[in-house]
């Protein structure tokens, strides 16, 4: 049996996801996550809701508290909304429930990868469409690869840039496609800028979010998205049963009425400081999330370096981003850490 032959075609030039990231770390800044666990009240709330909980019960199906909280939050009815298993989940639901073989999906890069990825696991045929100099949106090349099109994929701010793109020119691409226009606001809590108030009004947009990053949840794995009622009941079509477990349930239920505008503040600010530090030295793009792009002169050395300090991070080896390094922001010695590194001027 030669199980090469059996794969989906798409699926043959994959290879399995490895982001190459240090196994053992003192500091981890490789993965945008944040850098501050979830507040002690929190973690308090969540262990006293983990004592009663039923391990031999399937969770709720439909997530519908989370849903309702949500729903309140953004000022939206919980029909416009369903959960994932992380972002990555309802991005793979989306192309499984509206893609057939070979239909064009279109995404920017440098950008997030799993659109690209997702878009071939479903059969569909991703097209990638370069940023311009600035890391923004080439409008024109955008519009002309979108014309029969299914969905255009937007990282706002774009991974792993961090800026957000020109919210005109988004703006003029929704209105000349004909096609789903997918807003990615996974660091929306960052940049406090979001396509949320259009997605009422324009049955084109969906907007998806996570609790990975800002909400400090990564390892529970829940993203949600923000459509359309029509989109949601297709989107639940393709959902697999229970695809929320409960413990993550119960922590984004109580993670989602966290105040988190202090922890937010305090990386945004920090993020500005450590730009303001570097941009003396290096190309570094200005960000809008909580991480930073910059351009080194030898990306292995650096590398090199950073793990030698036990200090775990990102360094894109090849294309158009061959020795760009993207650091997470993280607590003041993640931070100082990495700046005492860069300082070297490597
Ligand atoms: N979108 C973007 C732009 C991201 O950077 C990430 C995480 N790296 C995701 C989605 C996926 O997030 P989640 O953990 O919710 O799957």
């Amino acid at each position: 049996m030669n199980i090469e032959t059996l794969q989906r075609s798409t699926v043959k030039a994959l290879v399995p996801y490895n982001p190459e990231l240090l196994a053992e770390y003192r500091y981890k800044i490789d993965a945008n996550e944040n850098g501050y666990d979830i507040p002690l009240v929190a973690r308090k709330k969540i262990l006293s809701e983990l004592k009663k909980l039923t391990f031999n019960r399937y969770p709720e199906a439909g997530s519908s508290k989370l849903r309702s909280i949500l729903a309140k939050k953004n000022g939206v009815n919980p029909n416009n909304i369903v959960i994932g298993n992380g972002s990555d989940e309802l991005i793979h639901y989306l192309l499984q429930a509206f893609t057939d073989k070979n239909d064009k999906i279109v995404a920017p890069a440098p950008s997030f990868d799993m659109y690209r990825i997702l878009a071939l696991t479903n059969g569909a045929k991703p097209v990638i469409v370069p940023l311009n100099d600035n890391f923004d949106l080439d409008e024109k090349a955008m519009i002309l690869a979108a014309k029969n099109a299914k969905f255009i994929f937007l990282a706002y701010p774009n991974n792993p840039t961090g800026n957000c793109f020109s919210e005109e020119i988004i703006r003029r691409i929704i209105k000349a496609v004909d096609c789903f226009v997918v807003i990615d606001e996974a660091y929306f809590e960052f940049s406090g800028k979001s396509f949320l108030k259009m997605m009422s009004k324009n049955k084109k947009i969906i907007i998806l979010r996570t609790f990975s990053k800002a909400y400090s949840l990564a390892s529970m794995r829940v993203g949600y998205m923000l459509a359309a009622p029509e989109i949601i009941r297709v989107i639940n079509k393709v959902r697999l049963p229970y695809n929320l477990n409960t413990v993550s349930m119960i922590c984004a239920c109580i993670m989602a009425k966290t105040n988190i505008t202090k922890v937010v503040k305090k990386i945004r600010l920090d993020r500005d400081k450590l730009y303001a530090s570097l941009k003396k030295d290096y190309l570094v793009v200005k960000s809008d999330a909580n991480f930073l792009l910059i351009k080194v002169n030898n990306g292995n050395k650096v590398k090199n370096l950073f793990e030698k300090n036990g200090i775990s991070v990102r360094m894109f080896k090849t294309g158009r981003l061959k020795n760009f390094l993207r650091i997470t922001i993280g607590t003041p010695d993640e931070n100082m850490a990495a700046l005492k590194i860069l300082k070297r001027g490597v």
